[in-house]
């Protein structure tokens, strides 16, 4: 029974979905250097981040879709949408 919390698939979702998230972290922390660095095209970062943020709302969805339909783990954040 406890291994049914994470299967394996479930797993590697998570991970994907983790990624994008350092990988936005990453983004806006090299935005914030290039503007602290008097950098004013700065804003070609925007676009990068617009990009991530899609794959993270994709890998998120991907994730809990797959909890839903495989049952594999409960999701009862009161704040989901
Ligand atoms: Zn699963």
């Amino acid at each position: 029974m406890t291994s049914l919390i994470y299967c394996q698939q479930a797993k590697q979702l998570l991970e994907a979905f983790g990624e994008t998230i350092r990988e936005l972290t990453r983004l806006h922390e090299e935005q914030f250097q290039a503007l602290v660095g008097g950098d004013l095209d700065s804003t070609r970062f925007d676009d990068l981040i617009h990009m991530v943020n899609e794959r993270k709302h994709q890998a998120k969805y991907a994730y809990l879709n797959h909890l839903e339909t495989h049952g594999c783990s409960r999701y009862d954040e009161p704040d989901k949408k």
